[in-house]
């Protein structure tokens, strides 16, 4: 064990070395409810509208890129809790906000020299939880890119069926039904399709591992999306699913492979020493298996006490 440092060059954000797309299409199982955000507010009488995007004439569902990633966020963020692994607090106690984080990244940004890459780089190797350093943080971007998910087309039109039901408001502060409070509940019916696509720049395989194990997680229906999950809302899967693999380090193109390299050439810039490669039978599904696999050897470690 040569480099004890934990250096992970993988972290700056001038390097590129892979990115792997992850493409697929969802159905719906269970009616999917994704609203609207700040705008849904629960006024008696209202409807609760599902989030819509106009396009020409016609409004259609979406499930945006940044409610995915909020789902895969506290996801992984809940498996590194449940394993006593470094992880950010509530708002206020962010990776960021201990130890005056940003504050200290500000100020090298301010003097930007090779010795102040390197400072940073080794600031957030060794300061930043791995949720942060998969899904960014103030000052620092997300490596995993989300895109906005939509209803499949066929023959020109937009294949998708929208339900409704009643609802009654309840009044957080009592737990009573608010007077007048009744309202519809807009949802996606189950059957319906949609897109789905991520891309993840310059990971290593084990923080892959948390990504695959997360849409796993989604097509069991371990996991939901949207709201009303404990009224038996937010179950998808996965009814096709396809990987690529592209960048600039050939070695680790996994395209006609079934190995998928990790960032694991101790030669290399991005070489991190927690990383593995992984070996399957060059199905998607056998690769998100084998990357969940890592994820949790990753997990388990921390529990030895050397993490
Ligand atoms: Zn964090």
């Amino acid at each position: 064990m040569s480099s004890g440092s934990g250096l992970k060059q993988w972290i700056s954000n001038d390097l590129l070395v892979r990115t792997i797309t992850i493409e697929g299409v969802i159905e719906i199982r269970e009616p999917l409810r994704v609203g609207a955000g700040k705008s849904d507010t629960l006024t008696s009488t209202s409807d609760l509208p599902v989030l819509k995007l106009r396009f020409g004439e016609e409004e259609i569902p979406v499930i945006p890129g940044s409610s995915w990633k909020g789902v895969f966020r506290s996801r992984v963020e809940s498996h590194l809790k449940t394993y006593g692994k470094k992880v950010c607090g509530g708002p206020g106690d962010t990776c960021m906000d201990r130890g005056n984080l940003k504050q200290r990244l500000e100020q090298l940004q301010r003097r930007p020299s090779e010795s102040s890459r390197q400072e940073i780089i080794s600031i957030l190797s060794r300061d930043l939880c791995l949720a942060c350093k998969i899904f960014g943080a103030p000052s620092y971007i997300s490596k995993v890119h989300f895109s906005d998910s939509y209803p499949l087309m066929e023959n020109g039109t937009y294949m998708f069926t929208l339900g409704r039901k009643p609802g009654i408001a309840i009044s957080r502060k009592t737990g009573a039904v608010r007077r007048g409070a009744f309202y519809n509940v807009e949802f996606v019916e189950p059957g319906s399709r949609f897109t789905f696509r991520l891309d993840a720049n310059n990971l290593p395989n084990y923080a892959l591992g948390f990504i695959a194990k997360t849409l796993t997680e989604l097509h069991e229906g371990i996991l939901r999306v949207g709201g009303f999950k404990t009224r038996g809302f937010g179950r998808i899967a996965f009814v096709d699913i396809t990987h690529s693999v592209s960048g600039l380090a050939p070695e680790l193109n996994a395209d006609q492979g079934k190995v998928l390299k990790g960032f694991t050439d101790r030669s290399k810039l991005w070489f991190d020493e927690e990383d593995s490669d992984v070996t399957y039978d060059g199905s998607t599904w056998d690769l998100l298996n084998k990357l969940s696999k890592l994820a949790d050897e990753w997990l388990e470690q921390g529990r030895e006490g050397n993490g």
